[in-house]
């Protein structure tokens, strides 16, 4: 098939694509509801079976089951087809933002990331199972439930698919205009817990120790810790303490979000976090946390690997930039371990974890058509 043949051949069939968004968003699933997610879930294996698949079931207790499928034997390959299925979004976002179609673009919770990006590998299943696209080489689909509170349940079974992977495909929202993501910053979490002393703010306030003093001298520190010419970003975005107007504050935590572009820059702030010391006297600090994803650093390999990307959307009429993004995805994990890895490749559109999150009906299938390419070819 031709490259305009198979971008048109997919374009006909935009209102059934739409229809797999629909059933997509409309199964909310926030990373920490498991019975949620694992609906989507359910929904995916019922599209691999439909499909000639046999979907594999990894079950996980505090997160959604995670499924795979494979494709084909490994005579010329072995590609990652890697997706996440949970959001950032709460249960009933959904009766806020509803599915719907708005002057040429698709909104709902999670659309941007990456439920559309879900959707794309589910058509390229139906393609290959139609014989549209013929790899001639082994094609795993994972899709994890945990992406966006850290993968911790689902680190190891990405590093185990990885390691026997040649190169790894990763369906997060691209950039803006639709380039893929080559570089990401590292990303880590910190929560420091302040353990004080609670008294009578009026009768005694002298036998308090106050945890929220100790917050506030806190959240000053760790924001200088911070290089922004360095590319590093240490933020304190939660901070909650205290009971009462009344009493002595004898608990306070801030919640800490670290991103960075050296591997170095990521020690040294790591490294001052282990070795916290209080302000005011008697406080007792708790840190929990750490680096959750390194950076998604370029060699050689990711870079030849984008160029061939390149070339391969050039014959289907798309110019594919790349870039660089502050956010961390599971693409960062395949990468430090050598696997090269293209991220970004979800449909183009924009507003990731925010309510105006959407992709544009246009891009739908030369995004898939791309999808399927990269798949047969690189
Ligand atoms: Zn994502």
């Amino acid at each position: 098939m031709s490259e305009q043949g198979l971008i048109e051949r997919i374009q006909d069939e935009t209102d059934q694509i739409i229809e797999l968004l629909r059933s997509l968003i409309e199964r909310e699933s926030p990373s920490h509801r498991k019975d949620l997610v694992d609906q989507v879930g359910a929904f995916i294996v019922e599209h691999l079976r439909a499909n000639r698949f046999t979907p594999r079931v990894e079950p996980r207790k505090e997160v959604g089951d995670i499924i795979w499928a494979e494709w084909g034997k490994e005579a010329k390959g072995r590609v990652l087809v890697l997706c996440h299925i949970d959001t950032v979004w709460e249960p009933g976002s959904l009766a806020r933002n509803p599915f719907r179609v708005e002057d040429g673009r698709i909104y709902g919770p999670g659309i941007f990331d990456m439920k559309s990006g879900v959707a794309a590998t589910l058509k390229v299943q139906e393609y290959l199972a139609r014989g549209w696209i013929c790899p001639g080489k082994k094609v795993r689909f994972l899709y994890t439930t945990d992406e966006e509170v850290a993968s911790l349940h689902s680190r190891a079974i990405i590093e185990e698919f990885a390691r026997r992977s040649d190169l790894v495909l990763v369906l997060e929202p691209p950039l803006p205009g639709g380039g893929l993501k080559t570089f990401r910053k590292g990303v880590g979490r910190y929560v420091v817990k302040i353990h004080g002393k609670s008294a009578h703010s009026g009768l005694e306030p002298e036998k308090g120790i106050n945890a929220v003093e100790e917050l506030a001298r806190q959240i000053l520190d760790i924001h200088s810790l911070s290089a922004p010419e360095k590319g590093t970003n240490v933020t304190v975005n939660v901070a909650r303490g205290g009971t009462a107007q009344n009493v002595i504050a004898e608990y306070a935590e801030a919640v800490v979000d670290l991103r960075f572009r050296e591997i170095e820059e990521g020690e040294r702030v790591d490294c001052t976090f282990r070795n916290l010391k209080p302000h005011v006297a008697g406080i007792r600090l708790e840190v929990e946390g750490g680096i959750d994803r390194p950076p998604m650093i370029k060699s050689r390999r990711s870079q030849e690997l984008f160029q061939s990307a390149k070339h391969i959307a050039a014959e289907l009429g798309i110019d594919l930039d790349e870039g660089e993004s502050g956010g961390g995805s599971d693409g960062n994990i395949t990468a430090a371990l050598g696997v090269p890895t293209l991220d970004g490749l979800g449909i183009t559109g924009d507003g990731a974890h925010a309510w105006h999150e959407h992709v544009e009906v246009a891009e739908l299938a030369p995004r898939i058509a791309l999808l399927a390419r990269l798949i047969e070819r690189l």
